[in-house]
């Protein structure tokens, strides 16, 4: 039956895609990935001969009612992003509801995803946690920061190389120096690490150690 197949990628090692992943990348009638020459090279090295359709943030909200009208019409779909889930930071979540508004039905793929390690061997409670992506850049973040100062859960941030310090520095001055951190960087990749302490404690070792690469922050909750 045609549906909509959402493709959890590698995050850095390549081993890690799944069987089935790779088999409904093969079967699937049309590809969708965010860049396609990013997914080309991925599919290249699983000798996946396929055309790559494009589908990112700035024409998804275009193409979604195309694609969702190609499945109807009982193509497969599989949707694919440069690294991890699709729809986690990364675009799907319009083409999902798309779909579910029509009618299709939509499968995820379990796989990869930069959280879900990072909170995992953060050693902080991942009973009840809260993603919160990317935070803004300027509009909103001191708001987001005092928001998340009351926050008991632990809480996932994405964050670039560029912002990891000031990331961290705020997190001391919103949330306190001796809030618990763990900082992962390069998951699954050669240089993967992972520094655990005080938001000052980790802090220093970014300032010693310049941040490169991709990074998750897990910060403790509130607690009283
Ligand atoms: N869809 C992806 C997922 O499921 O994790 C996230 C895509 S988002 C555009 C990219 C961000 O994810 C990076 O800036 C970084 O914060 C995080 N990330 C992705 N790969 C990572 C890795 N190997 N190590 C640490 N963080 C990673």
């Amino acid at each position: 039956m045609s549906k909509l197949y959402i493709i959890p990628t590698p995050i850095g090692n390549l081993e890690d895609i799944t069987l089935r992943a790779l088999r409904i990348l093969k079967e699937a009638d049309i590809l969708l990935a965010e860049d396609t020459r990013t997914s080309g090279f991925l599919l290249k090295h699983f000798e996946i001969e396929k055309k790559i359709h494009s589908h990112h943030q700035h024409n998804e909200h275009k193409t979604v009612s195309f694609i969702s009208q190609e499945i109807l019409s009982g193509k497969t779909v599989a949707l694919m992003s440069d690294a991890g889930t699709p729809g986690i930071s990364d675009p799907g979540f319009l083409l999902v509801r798309e779909c579910i508004k029509n009618n299709i039905e939509v499968e995820c793929l379990p796989g990869p995803t930069a959280f879900v390690p990072a909170l995992v061997q953060s050693g902080l409670p991942c009973d009840r946690f809260v993603f919160e992506g990317f935070l803004p850049h300027k509009k909103g973040r001191k708001t987001k920061f005092e928001e998340l100062a009351m926050e008991q859960r632990t809480i996932v941030l994405y964050e670039s190389p560029y912002r990891v310090i000031k990331t961290l520095e705020q997190i001391i001055e919103f949330l306190g120096a001796d809030r618990r951190v763990s900082v992962s960087r390069e998951l699954t990749k050669k240089f993967e690490e992972n520094v655990r302490g005080t938001a000052t404690e980790v802090l220093e070792h970014f300032k010693t150690k310049e941040p490169k690469g991709e990074f998750v922050i897990i910060i403790e909750g509130k607690t009283f």
